[in-house]
């Protein structure tokens, strides 16, 4: 086989030294130039790269930062190569050798998604005032079904090439006692992805192995929001994380929280949309998905305070839905959804405070306060 490399960062070295080993015929670095995509003509501190041009077979293996594979997959498609594969970034870091077995192929003709989140756990120990998840009304426990998890990450296989980032949340993930086979489950089937733990911090243990030896296998980090309880936890987190070699990711503190709903749908879905952030948070379910988690968590809502907040049925796409494609998918989840019209613009911020199913009430959610 003959590979040319493109991509850029510390990685690119580690890869081409990589191929000079290997059974590989290394062509080079492919440069960027403003019309074209062409071999350099050397590569620093390695042998000139070959004279041969690129042909049809010849691989591409795509080295660099996550962030910057998808708009890679697409120069390169737009410059006619079919074959492509890529090293996923954490092999930069020192743990991982390259082998033969590190690469992985894409099919170029599949978009590439942005982002999902995902429910492992769909009640909090925390229990906060106003949860955006509604997880602190939830009197039972609700678990992510492990079987259905899989059987949809291979559904998105089969629609998507990669997931840019994959967070496993809640509620809080650490109460499901599977949380290690999420994890390795996400990374089995995206090896691109930044994969996440969503977590409030407090409930994790040094004896928790099989989940932080999991996560550092597997490269996904702690993504932990820092409310007043967890400031007292954080650095007892931190050694623990260390110690198995788990990144720690922490929000700066939120002392605040925000109610956002308008219980009267009064709202332009358009005009709150364009400036949501939540806009690009696709929350996966069990066989489905939305572009945020409104419709799939307001039933929480619903069937605690019998609000009777409606759900259109069209803001909840079935991924099994025959014809659906990649590019349909990602259509249909970038654009307002009917759910938007009970979502204010301007939000209601209050004090973080906890606040459990016998002390919340619907007005905690309420952009008005009533
Ligand atoms: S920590 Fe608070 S905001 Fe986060 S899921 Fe739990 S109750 Fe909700
Ligand atoms: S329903 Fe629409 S406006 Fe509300 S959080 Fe989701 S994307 Fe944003």
């Amino acid at each position: 086989m003959r590979a040319a490399l493109y991509g850029k960062g510390a990685l690119i070295r580690k890869t081409y030294e990589y191929l000079e080993r290997s059974g590989v015929e290394n062509l080079g670095v492919l440069e960027d130039r403003v019309e074209d995509l062409v071999l350099s003509e050397g590569y620093p501190g390695a042998r000139q790269a070959d004279e041969s041009t690129m042909d049809p077979d010849d691989a591409v293996i795509l080295v660099a930062e996550n962030a910057w594979l998808s708009f890679a997959v697409k120069r390169l498609c737009a410059a006619g190569f079919e074959r492509i594969c890529y090293l996923p970034y954490y092999y930069e870091e020192e743990g991982y050798e390259i082998s033969d077995d590190s690469f992985v192929w894409i099919d170029p003709t599949l978009p590439r998604l942005e982002y999902i989140e995902y429910h492992v756990a769909w009640n909090c120990n925390l229990k906060c005032k106003g949860c955006t998840h509604f997880s602190n009304i939830l009197e039972k426990e609700i678990f992510g079904d492990f079987d259905q998890f899989c059987k949809d990450l291979q559904r998105l296989q089969e629609l998507f090439w990669g997931i840019y980032k994959i967070r496993l949340m809640g509620g809080e993930p650490l109460l499901n006692p599977q949380l290690a086979h999420f994890v390795a489950a996400a990374r089995s089937a995206f090896p691109d992805a930044d994969i996440r733990v969503v977590s409030n911090g407090l409930l994790l243990r040094e004896d928790m192995e099989d989940v932080l030896d999991t996560m550092a296998a597997c490269d996904a980090g702690f993504d932990v929001s820092m409310y007043p309880p967890t400031r007292h936890a954080i650095s007892g987190m931190d050694k623990i994380c260390r110690k198995h070699g788990v990144k720690l990711f922490v929000t700066p503190e939120v002392n605040e929280f925000r109610a956002f709903l308008d219980f009267d749908g009064a709202q332009k879905p358009e005009e709150v949309y364009a400036s949501c952030p939540a806009r690009h948070c696709a929350f996966l379910g069990a066989g489905v998905i939305s572009t945020c988690s409104m419709p799939q968590l307001i039933p929480i809502l619903n069937e605690r305070y019998s609000c009777g907040i409606p759900v259109d049925p069209g803001d909840i796409i079935d991924l099994y839905e025959e014809g659906l494609d990649g590019e349909e998918l990602l259509k249909r989840l970038r654009r307002p959804m009917a759910f938007c019209r009970f979502c204010a613009k301007e939000q209601r911020s209050f004090p973080w405070e906890p606040a459990g199913p016998g002390k919340a009430v619907l007005a905690d959610w309420s952009v008005y306060g009533e």
